[in-house]
Protein backbone atom coordinates (compact mmCIF):
# COMPACT_ATOMS: atom_id res chain seq x y z
CA UNK A 1 0.00 0.00 0.00
CA UNK A 2 1.36 3.66 -1.19
CA UNK A 3 1.42 5.32 2.06
CA UNK A 4 -0.65 8.64 2.62
CA UNK A 5 2.06 11.28 4.14
CA UNK A 6 5.45 11.46 3.10
CA UNK A 7 7.97 13.53 5.64
CA UNK A 8 11.03 14.92 4.75
CA UNK A 9 13.79 14.27 6.99
CA UNK A 10 17.10 16.41 7.43
CA UNK A 11 19.52 14.24 9.09
CA UNK A 12 22.48 15.67 10.79
CA UNK A 13 24.58 13.00 12.57
CA UNK A 14 27.33 15.62 13.24
CA UNK A 15 29.86 14.73 15.02
CA UNK A 16 31.86 12.33 17.75
CA UNK A 17 29.40 10.14 18.46
CA UNK A 18 26.36 11.84 16.91
CA UNK A 19 27.42 9.44 14.27
CA UNK A 20 27.53 6.84 16.16
CA UNK A 21 23.87 6.85 17.48
CA UNK A 22 22.18 8.20 13.90
CA UNK A 23 22.12 5.29 11.79
CA UNK A 24 20.68 2.77 14.69
CA UNK A 25 18.14 5.87 15.37
CA UNK A 26 17.46 5.57 12.02
CA UNK A 27 17.06 1.73 12.15
CA UNK A 28 14.78 2.00 14.92
CA UNK A 29 12.74 4.54 13.53
CA UNK A 30 12.14 2.75 9.89
CA UNK A 31 11.45 -0.43 12.48
CA UNK A 32 8.20 1.53 14.26
CA UNK A 33 7.18 2.97 10.97
CA UNK A 34 6.89 -0.05 9.40
CA UNK A 35 4.77 -1.38 12.67
CA UNK A 36 2.44 1.60 12.14
CA UNK A 37 2.56 2.44 9.16
CA UNK A 38 0.32 4.32 6.06
CA UNK A 39 3.12 7.11 5.98
CA UNK A 40 7.10 7.65 5.62
CA UNK A 41 9.98 9.23 6.17
CA UNK A 42 12.25 10.55 3.54
CA UNK A 43 15.88 11.50 4.73
CA UNK A 44 18.15 14.01 3.59
CA UNK A 45 21.24 13.41 4.95
CA UNK A 46 23.54 17.01 5.81
CA UNK A 47 26.79 17.57 6.63
CA UNK A 48 27.35 20.42 9.63
CA UNK A 49 29.33 20.37 12.82
CA UNK A 50 32.95 21.12 14.09
CA UNK A 51 34.45 18.62 10.94
CA UNK A 52 32.89 20.03 8.64
CA UNK A 53 33.74 23.80 9.68
CA UNK A 54 37.89 21.82 9.99
CA UNK A 55 37.11 20.87 5.70
CA UNK A 56 35.19 24.10 4.49
CA UNK A 57 35.42 26.78 7.17
CA UNK A 58 31.48 26.51 7.37
CA UNK A 59 30.00 24.76 10.43
CA UNK A 60 26.42 25.46 9.13
CA UNK A 61 26.65 25.34 5.14
CA UNK A 62 24.09 27.27 3.39
CA UNK A 63 23.29 24.10 1.54
CA UNK A 64 22.62 22.45 4.97
CA UNK A 65 20.63 25.51 6.24
CA UNK A 66 18.57 25.45 3.30
CA UNK A 67 17.85 21.85 3.12
CA UNK A 68 16.61 21.81 7.28
CA UNK A 69 14.43 25.25 6.35
CA UNK A 70 12.62 22.73 3.59
CA UNK A 71 12.28 19.71 5.79
CA UNK A 72 9.18 18.84 7.48
CA UNK A 73 12.03 18.04 10.87
CA UNK A 74 15.15 18.21 11.69
CA UNK A 75 16.95 15.00 13.45
CA UNK A 76 20.41 15.80 15.00
CA UNK A 77 23.20 13.85 16.46
CA UNK A 78 26.01 15.62 18.16
CA UNK A 79 28.03 18.47 17.05
CA UNK A 80 31.20 20.19 18.34
CA UNK A 81 34.70 19.34 19.16
CA UNK A 82 36.95 20.77 21.82
CA UNK A 83 40.21 20.80 20.10
CA UNK A 84 38.25 22.86 16.98
CA UNK A 85 36.99 25.93 17.59
CA UNK A 86 36.36 29.49 15.86
CA UNK A 87 39.34 31.83 15.96
CA UNK A 88 37.52 33.61 19.24
CA UNK A 89 38.03 30.53 21.08
CA UNK A 90 34.13 29.20 21.39
CA UNK A 91 33.19 26.32 20.15
CA UNK A 92 31.66 24.82 16.64
CA UNK A 93 27.77 24.66 17.90
CA UNK A 94 26.09 25.12 14.90
CA UNK A 95 22.85 23.34 16.57
CA UNK A 96 22.49 26.73 18.49
CA UNK A 97 22.61 28.44 14.93
CA UNK A 98 19.75 26.32 14.11
CA UNK A 99 17.98 27.72 17.40
CA UNK A 100 18.48 31.23 16.15
CA UNK A 101 17.76 31.00 12.97
CA UNK A 102 15.00 28.99 13.12
CA UNK A 103 12.77 30.86 15.66
CA UNK A 104 13.12 27.39 18.32
CA UNK A 105 12.10 29.35 20.98
CA UNK A 106 11.37 26.41 23.30
CA UNK A 107 13.87 23.63 24.35
CA UNK A 108 11.64 20.58 25.47
CA UNK A 109 13.97 18.44 27.81
CA UNK A 110 11.74 15.12 29.58
CA UNK A 111 13.38 13.76 32.51
CA UNK A 112 11.32 10.30 32.95
CA UNK A 113 12.88 7.64 35.20
CA UNK A 114 12.92 4.17 32.17
CA UNK A 115 12.27 1.51 34.27
CA UNK A 116 15.28 -0.66 34.99
CA UNK A 117 17.76 2.18 34.16
CA UNK A 118 19.75 2.35 37.69
CA UNK A 119 19.26 5.67 39.70
CA UNK A 120 21.73 7.24 41.97
CA UNK A 121 18.55 8.46 44.88
CA UNK A 122 17.69 5.78 46.82
CA UNK A 123 14.06 6.45 47.58
CA UNK A 124 11.43 4.41 46.16
CA UNK A 125 9.74 7.26 44.27
CA UNK A 126 12.88 7.50 42.24
CA UNK A 127 10.92 5.39 39.92
CA UNK A 128 8.14 8.09 39.44
CA UNK A 129 10.42 10.55 37.81
CA UNK A 130 8.71 12.26 34.95
CA UNK A 131 8.75 16.07 34.22
CA UNK A 132 9.78 18.44 31.28
CA UNK A 133 11.82 20.93 31.77
CA UNK A 134 11.44 23.69 29.30
CA UNK A 135 14.44 25.68 28.85
CA UNK A 136 13.50 29.17 26.25
CA UNK A 137 16.15 28.77 23.74
CA UNK A 138 16.59 32.36 21.30
CA UNK A 139 17.60 34.73 24.16
CA UNK A 140 18.26 34.31 27.96
CA UNK A 141 21.71 34.63 29.22
CA UNK A 142 22.88 33.10 25.54
CA UNK A 143 21.22 36.34 23.66
CA UNK A 144 25.21 37.65 24.20
CA UNK A 145 26.83 34.81 22.25
CA UNK A 146 29.15 36.22 20.04
CA UNK A 147 28.47 39.87 21.49
CA UNK A 148 30.27 39.73 25.08
CA UNK A 149 32.60 42.72 25.55
CA UNK A 150 35.84 41.72 27.85
CA UNK A 151 36.97 45.82 28.04
CA UNK A 152 40.32 46.61 29.13
CA UNK A 153 41.48 43.39 30.14
CA UNK A 154 39.34 44.57 33.24
CA UNK A 155 35.67 43.96 32.96
CA UNK A 156 33.82 41.45 31.06
CA UNK A 157 29.86 41.76 29.93
CA UNK A 158 27.25 39.51 28.95
CA UNK A 159 23.50 40.75 28.85
CA UNK A 160 20.83 39.13 29.32
CA UNK A 161 17.69 39.49 27.38
CA UNK A 162 13.79 38.70 28.16
CA UNK A 163 11.37 40.16 25.88
CA UNK A 164 7.42 39.94 26.14
CA UNK A 165 6.83 38.69 22.28
CA UNK A 166 9.42 35.26 23.18
CA UNK A 167 7.84 35.15 26.38
CA UNK A 168 4.49 34.84 25.61
CA UNK A 169 5.16 31.78 23.25
CA UNK A 170 7.27 30.22 25.79
CA UNK A 171 4.59 30.11 28.54
CA UNK A 172 1.24 29.53 26.42
CA UNK A 173 3.63 26.36 24.95
CA UNK A 174 4.24 25.04 28.61
CA UNK A 175 0.84 25.66 29.66
CA UNK A 176 -0.68 23.39 26.30
CA UNK A 177 2.01 21.02 27.59
CA UNK A 178 0.80 21.12 31.19
CA UNK A 179 -2.92 20.57 29.62
CA UNK A 180 -1.76 17.66 26.86
CA UNK A 181 0.24 15.69 30.07
CA UNK A 182 -2.84 16.75 32.23
CA UNK A 183 -5.37 14.59 29.56
CA UNK A 184 -3.11 11.92 30.28
CA UNK A 185 -3.09 11.45 34.13
CA UNK A 186 -0.14 13.77 35.23
CA UNK A 187 -0.47 16.44 37.73
CA UNK A 188 -1.36 19.60 34.97
CA UNK A 189 1.70 21.74 37.32
CA UNK A 190 3.65 24.33 35.89
CA UNK A 191 6.12 25.96 37.79
CA UNK A 192 8.44 28.50 36.55
CA UNK A 193 11.80 28.96 37.37
CA UNK A 194 13.41 32.27 37.55
CA UNK A 195 15.47 34.74 39.98
CA UNK A 196 12.73 37.64 40.42
CA UNK A 197 13.26 38.24 43.71
CA UNK A 198 16.84 39.95 42.70
CA UNK A 199 16.61 40.63 38.89
CA UNK A 200 13.80 43.44 36.82
CA UNK A 201 14.70 40.87 33.77
CA UNK A 202 12.93 37.55 35.73
CA UNK A 203 10.11 40.11 37.66
CA UNK A 204 9.30 40.70 34.15
CA UNK A 205 9.89 36.83 33.13
CA UNK A 206 7.42 36.24 35.85
CA UNK A 207 4.86 38.61 35.48
CA UNK A 208 4.27 37.60 32.02
CA UNK A 209 4.18 34.09 33.16
CA UNK A 210 1.24 35.06 35.12
CA UNK A 211 -0.32 36.82 32.98
CA UNK A 212 -0.58 34.13 30.73
CA UNK A 213 -1.32 31.48 32.90
CA UNK A 214 -4.96 33.14 33.27
CA UNK A 215 -5.88 31.39 29.84
CA UNK A 216 -5.26 27.75 30.97
CA UNK A 217 -7.36 27.98 35.00
CA UNK A 218 -7.26 24.28 34.93
CA UNK A 219 -3.83 24.01 35.53
CA UNK A 220 -1.66 24.96 38.58
CA UNK A 221 0.78 27.40 37.95
CA UNK A 222 3.03 28.56 40.46
CA UNK A 223 6.69 29.64 40.48
CA UNK A 224 9.92 28.51 42.63
CA UNK A 225 13.34 30.09 42.67
CA UNK A 226 16.24 28.65 40.29
CA UNK A 227 18.31 28.26 43.44
CA UNK A 228 15.48 26.42 45.60
CA UNK A 229 14.45 24.65 42.07
CA UNK A 230 18.22 22.85 41.97
CA UNK A 231 18.02 21.74 45.50
CA UNK A 232 13.85 20.40 45.19
CA UNK A 233 14.84 18.54 42.18
CA UNK A 234 17.34 16.55 44.10
CA UNK A 235 15.56 15.86 46.97
CA UNK A 236 11.67 15.47 45.51
CA UNK A 237 11.79 15.97 41.53
CA UNK A 238 9.01 13.31 41.44
CA UNK A 239 6.79 16.60 42.48
CA UNK A 240 7.67 18.45 39.34
CA UNK A 241 5.52 18.05 36.07
CA UNK A 242 6.64 21.27 33.49
CA UNK A 243 9.00 23.41 34.42
CA UNK A 244 9.30 26.76 32.42
CA UNK A 245 12.40 28.57 32.87
CA UNK A 246 15.22 31.30 30.86
CA UNK A 247 17.64 29.73 28.41
CA UNK A 248 20.90 29.35 30.58
CA UNK A 249 18.95 28.00 33.89
CA UNK A 250 17.35 25.46 31.50
CA UNK A 251 21.13 24.68 30.42
CA UNK A 252 21.64 23.30 33.68
CA UNK A 253 19.36 22.03 34.98
CA UNK A 254 18.29 19.61 31.98
CA UNK A 255 21.82 18.41 32.51
CA UNK A 256 21.37 17.83 36.47
CA UNK A 257 17.56 16.17 35.51
CA UNK A 258 19.60 13.95 33.12
CA UNK A 259 21.78 12.86 36.04
CA UNK A 260 19.03 11.70 37.95
CA UNK A 261 17.47 9.06 35.35
CA UNK A 262 21.29 7.65 34.66
CA UNK A 263 22.83 10.61 32.58
CA UNK A 264 23.05 12.05 29.33
CA UNK A 265 22.70 8.94 27.42
CA UNK A 266 18.92 8.74 28.42
CA UNK A 267 17.47 12.30 28.12
CA UNK A 268 16.04 13.31 25.01
CA UNK A 269 15.17 16.67 23.74
CA UNK A 270 13.45 19.17 20.78
CA UNK A 271 14.02 22.40 20.32
CA UNK A 272 10.66 23.77 18.54
CA UNK A 273 9.48 26.68 17.01
CA UNK A 274 6.11 27.56 15.24
CA UNK A 275 7.77 26.32 11.85
CA UNK A 276 10.47 24.27 12.38
CA UNK A 277 11.90 21.74 15.04
CA UNK A 278 15.30 19.79 15.95
CA UNK A 279 15.01 16.69 18.04
CA UNK A 280 18.46 15.51 19.25
CA UNK A 281 20.11 13.78 22.67
CA UNK A 282 20.52 15.89 25.37
CA UNK A 283 24.38 14.96 25.26
CA UNK A 284 27.34 15.92 23.52
CA UNK A 285 29.71 14.13 21.39
CA UNK A 286 31.31 12.67 24.24
CA UNK A 287 34.75 12.42 22.61
CA UNK A 288 35.81 10.39 25.90
CA UNK A 289 34.18 7.46 24.58
CA UNK A 290 33.77 7.81 20.68
CA UNK A 291 34.61 5.05 18.16
CA UNK A 292 34.72 2.47 20.60
CA UNK A 293 31.05 1.39 20.30
CA UNK A 294 30.22 2.56 23.57
CA UNK A 295 27.53 5.44 22.92
CA UNK A 296 24.02 4.71 24.86
CA UNK A 297 21.88 5.31 22.24
CA UNK A 298 18.59 5.47 24.16
CA UNK A 299 18.74 9.45 24.05
CA UNK A 300 18.51 9.50 20.31
CA UNK A 301 15.99 6.99 20.29
CA UNK A 302 14.01 8.53 22.42
CA UNK A 303 14.30 11.98 20.94
CA UNK A 304 13.32 10.29 17.48
CA UNK A 305 10.12 9.23 19.12
CA UNK A 306 9.29 13.07 20.32
CA UNK A 307 10.20 13.90 16.44
CA UNK A 308 7.24 11.00 15.77
CA UNK A 309 4.82 12.79 18.01
CA UNK A 310 5.30 16.22 17.13
CA UNK A 311 4.82 15.41 12.97
CA UNK A 312 1.66 13.36 14.12
CA UNK A 313 0.21 16.17 15.65
CA UNK A 314 1.02 18.75 13.71
CA UNK A 315 0.03 17.09 10.75
CA UNK A 316 -2.98 15.08 12.45
CA UNK A 317 -0.96 11.44 10.72
CA UNK A 318 -2.29 9.33 13.80
CA UNK A 319 0.14 6.49 12.90
CA UNK A 320 2.91 8.72 13.57
CA UNK A 321 2.20 9.62 17.28
CA UNK A 322 1.75 5.52 17.34
CA UNK A 323 5.32 5.32 15.87
CA UNK A 324 6.74 7.98 18.45
CA UNK A 325 5.05 5.70 21.99
CA UNK A 326 5.69 2.28 20.05
CA UNK A 327 9.49 3.43 20.54
CA UNK A 328 9.11 4.92 24.01
CA UNK A 329 7.74 1.51 25.13
CA UNK A 330 9.93 -0.16 23.23
CA UNK A 331 12.83 1.70 25.04
CA UNK A 332 11.34 1.15 28.24
CA UNK A 333 10.21 -2.90 27.42
CA UNK A 334 14.27 -3.06 26.69
CA UNK A 335 15.50 -2.01 29.68
CA UNK A 336 13.01 -3.36 32.23
CA UNK A 337 14.09 -5.64 34.93
CA UNK A 338 17.70 -4.19 34.38
CA UNK A 339 18.67 -5.89 31.26
CA UNK A 340 20.77 -3.46 29.72
CA UNK A 341 23.65 -2.06 31.57
CA UNK A 342 25.22 1.07 29.48
CA UNK A 343 28.80 1.72 30.29
CA UNK A 344 27.26 5.12 32.28
CA UNK A 345 26.95 2.34 35.18
CA UNK A 346 30.48 0.37 33.85
CA UNK A 347 28.08 -1.32 32.33
CA UNK A 348 29.08 -3.38 28.84
CA UNK A 349 25.92 -2.90 26.82
CA UNK A 350 26.99 -0.66 23.99
CA UNK A 351 25.15 0.94 20.85
CA UNK A 352 24.29 -2.35 19.07
CA UNK A 353 23.09 -4.20 21.86
CA UNK A 354 20.99 -1.29 22.90
CA UNK A 355 19.57 -0.85 19.61
CA UNK A 356 19.30 -4.75 18.97
CA UNK A 357 17.34 -5.03 22.05
CA UNK A 358 14.84 -2.32 21.53
CA UNK A 359 14.35 -3.08 17.67
CA UNK A 360 13.53 -6.40 19.08
CA UNK A 361 10.95 -5.33 21.10
CA UNK A 362 9.43 -2.75 18.63
CA UNK A 363 8.73 -6.22 16.71
CA UNK A 364 7.29 -8.04 19.47
CA UNK A 365 5.59 -5.13 20.88
CA UNK A 366 1.82 -6.42 20.94
CA UNK A 367 2.18 -9.41 19.21
CA UNK A 368 1.11 -12.79 21.35
P1 LIG B 1 29.03 19.22 25.43
O1 LIG B 1 30.24 20.03 25.77
O2 LIG B 1 28.43 19.58 24.11
O3 LIG B 1 28.01 19.12 26.51
P2 LIG B 1 30.38 16.67 25.95
O4 LIG B 1 30.43 15.45 25.13
O5 LIG B 1 31.65 17.23 26.45
O6 LIG B 1 29.54 17.74 25.12
P3 LIG B 1 28.21 15.65 27.46
O7 LIG B 1 27.54 15.21 26.26
O8 LIG B 1 27.46 16.49 28.41
O9 LIG B 1 29.53 16.45 27.23
O10 LIG B 1 28.71 14.34 28.13
C1 LIG B 1 29.47 14.31 29.29
C2 LIG B 1 30.00 12.90 29.43
O11 LIG B 1 28.90 11.99 29.59
C3 LIG B 1 30.71 12.42 28.19
O12 LIG B 1 32.04 12.80 28.21
C4 LIG B 1 30.52 10.92 28.27
O13 LIG B 1 31.47 10.33 29.10
C5 LIG B 1 29.14 10.80 28.89
N1 LIG B 1 28.12 10.63 27.84
C6 LIG B 1 27.48 11.58 27.17
N2 LIG B 1 26.63 11.05 26.29
C7 LIG B 1 26.73 9.71 26.41
C8 LIG B 1 26.10 8.61 25.77
N3 LIG B 1 25.18 8.77 24.81
N4 LIG B 1 26.45 7.37 26.17
C9 LIG B 1 27.36 7.18 27.14
N5 LIG B 1 27.99 8.18 27.78
C10 LIG B 1 27.68 9.43 27.42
Amino acid sequence: MTPSTSFRVAVLPGDGIGHEVMQPCIDVIDAAVRRTGNFELRYEWLEAGADTYRQTGNALPTSTFEACKRADAILLGAMGMPHIRYPDGTEIAPQLDLRFDLDLYAGVRPIRAIPGVPSLLKSPRAGDIDLVIIRESTEGLFASRGKGVIENDREARDTLVITRGVCERLFDFSFRLGAQRKANGRPGRVTCVDKANVFKSFAFFRQIFDERKQGFRDLTADHVYIDATALMLVLKPWEFDVIVTENMFGDILSDLGAGLVGGMGYAPSADVGDEHAVFQPSHGTAPDIMGQGKANPTAMFLSAAMMLDWLGRRHEVAGAVEAGRLITRAVDDAFRGGRLLTCEFGGDTGTKEVAGAVLDAIETSGRA
